[in-house]
């Protein structure tokens, strides 16, 4: 007697919820966990005829959700130069010529990951650098944190970059003293001119081997889950083509469309109001089981590294930037979006920047009502105050933080600009969870390596996963295990808002669970770095197995 169920035993698995002791064994049948339990109840609920397969004691949790991600852009990255191990401009610069050199017909030449511990002391990025390496093509370099683009000279004139090119709204197009652009283009600078000139080069083709890519790389490393964080037109275009070719997505995303500060209230309404149309109209295409276009997204502040977060308290350098939205358009504009359903993604990195968050989260319950579903989130929250974390406690806001972002390798120029207390006070995990604040965690990728093993890893010891020799960040920050894989599979999936569905191993959710090549609950957090899944399920079917 054969039955369409399938029972893995011989496990450890983890449910998803940190209060629930691992499981020996689960069954799935039709996509669906059926049951998780000791081997004989796991049977018994089967009946008979089950397949058995041994896991041979191996570790097993519910599929990663990536809290916080651009995939399509990630995709792309896998594909540029990789910068962000390069030491010096010397390096970058062998890099662009090696690229070029390997690449005689490539119509440009993009890169990605540069970091400001590059430069000297005063010195910042300009396109004269770059044309010593690369004069002929376009090359434009994204920053680790993609706040910000490093261009050559032919790329300021691909993208039409002039003296007279004003700088937009939260942006700056950096000059000399002429007036001149010198290469390097800040916030929504480089969102329109660098991300724009390329949205219009990039083909469909392109972009279509970059969305594979993406959920490729992901299912390696144990994702079955995503959330797209700078949705737009591009982005929705290339998952119709899947969902209208396929029927389905490699695994559920849940889409964050990403809002422009226009600088006119009722250009902002609108917008709302077309994510809205286009939310409904994507929902009865396709349902929501693969995509689901959830809310929206704001960029309230820029990043620390660049001193574009809106902070309290100036920069070392006496800068103290304002927020990107201010509240006269933030406030109404997350308070129509709310009343639309959307849900509000707000990214803030800056402690001023997360003091508006709350403030936009307040006026929407204060206008349209208190909701249980509303699951409003803050992005980032590097350098955050006490009395905000409290605040979110109390409002039921969500903290979507980013391990990876903390990698001691990356933060020496972090440290620096923000030059006091405030260098040794950031990405303070500890006081969200010991303030009762729901926590998701995700990568930010491409900004930060993807890899959910690596990311586990630094949440689990503070410590750098691209340099071992470096000393841990504030590691009595730390997770436990069990709590660190919690906020990467049941929290996550509270912060989609497919809690009833993702995240657990539990009867009735879906059969996205991942066996892992180490168990973090009892190995060295050392056995995570750089190990791919063993098989990654999605709706019951592999979507990643290993090579033998
Ligand atoms: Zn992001």
């Amino acid at each position: 007697m054969s039955s369409n169920v399938t029972i893995y035993r011989n496990a450890v698995v983890f449910t998803g919820d940190a209060a629930v002791p691992p499981r020996e064994s689960f069954a799935v049948r039709d996509g669906r966990i059926l049951a998780a339990g000791d081997l004989e109840s796991v049977r018994l609920a089967s009946g008979g005829g089950a397949e058995e397969v041994d896991l041979g004691g191996a570790f097993v949790s519910p599929g990663i959700i990536e809290g916080h991600a651009h995939m399509l852009m990630l995709g792309e990255s896998l594909s540029k130069v990789q910068l962000r191990d390069a030491k010096s401009v010397a390096e970058v610069q062998e890099r662009l010529a090696a690229a070029r050199a390997a690449d005689p017909d490539a119509p440009r030449i993009l890169g990605t990951s540069w970091l400001f511990d590059i430069f000297s002391e005063g010195e910042r990025p300009t396109a004269a650098m770059l044309d010593a390496a690369v004069p002929d093509v376009p090359v434009l370099l994204d920053a680790n944190d993609l706040h910000s683009v490093w261009a050559n000279t032919a790329a300021l004139e691909a993208m039409g970059i002039t003296r007279d090119t004003p700088d937009p709204v939260g942006g700056e197009i950096v000059r000399d003293a002429n007036g001149d652009a010198t290469g390097f283009l800040l916030e929504t600078a480089a969102v329109k001119h660098a991300w724009g000139y390329l949205d219009e080069v990039t083909t469909d083709d392109d972009r279509d081997r970059f969305l594979t890519a993406a959920f490729d790389a992901y299912l390696e490393t144990g994702v079955t889950g995503s959330t797209e964080m700078s949705f737009g037109h591009p982005d929705l275009a290339a998952y119709r083509r899947v969902l209208d070719r396929d029927g389905r997505l490699p695994f559920p995303v849940n889409a964050h469309w990403l809002l422009t500060a226009s600088g006119d209230l009722e250009t902002d309404l609108a917008e709302v109001a077309e994510v809205a149309r286009i939310r409904d109209e994507v929902a009865a295409q396709y349902g929501d089981q693969w995509l689901r276009i959830a809310g929206v997204k704001f960029i309230l502040d820029g990043v620390i590294d660049a001193c574009t977060a809106a902070m309290r308290a100036p920069y070392a350098n006496g800068d103290m930037p304002g927020p990107i939205w201010e509240r006269e358009f933030a406030l109404p504009v997350a308070v129509a979006a709310d009343a639309a359903g959307l849900q509000l993604a707000l990214h803030a990195i800056g402690d001023e920047a997360s003091t508006i968050a709350l403030d936009m989260v307040q006026e929407c319950i204060r206008v349209n009502g208190p909701r249980a579903d509303r699951r409003a989130r803050v992005e980032h929250l590097e350098s955050v105050a006490d009395d905000t974390i409290a605040r979110m406690a109390a409002l039921g806001v969500t903290a979507s933080m980013q391990p990876v972002h903390c990698d001691p390798a990356v933060l020496d120029n972090w440290q620096a600009v923000l030059g006091d207390e405030r260098a040794h006070t950031g990405f303070p995990w500890h006081k969200f969870r010991e303030g009762g604040v729901m926590l998701a965690l995700g990568t930010d990728a491409p900004t930060a390596p993807h890899e959910a093993p690596n990311n586990l890893f630094i949440a689990l010891t503070a410590k750098s996963a691209l340099d071992r020799s470096r000393e841990p960040y504030q590691p009595h920050r730390v997770f436990t295990p069990a709590d660190a894989l919690e906020a990467l599979t049941l929290g996550t999936a509270y912060a989609t808002r497919r809690d009833h569905e993702l995240g657990r191993i539990s009867a009735g959710f879906r059969a996205n669970a991942v066996v892992w090549a180490a168990n973090p609950l009892t190995d060295a957090p050392e056995k995570l770095l750089d190990s791919s899944a063993v098989l990654t399920l999605v709706d019951g079917e592999p979507g990643f197995r290993a090579a033998e």
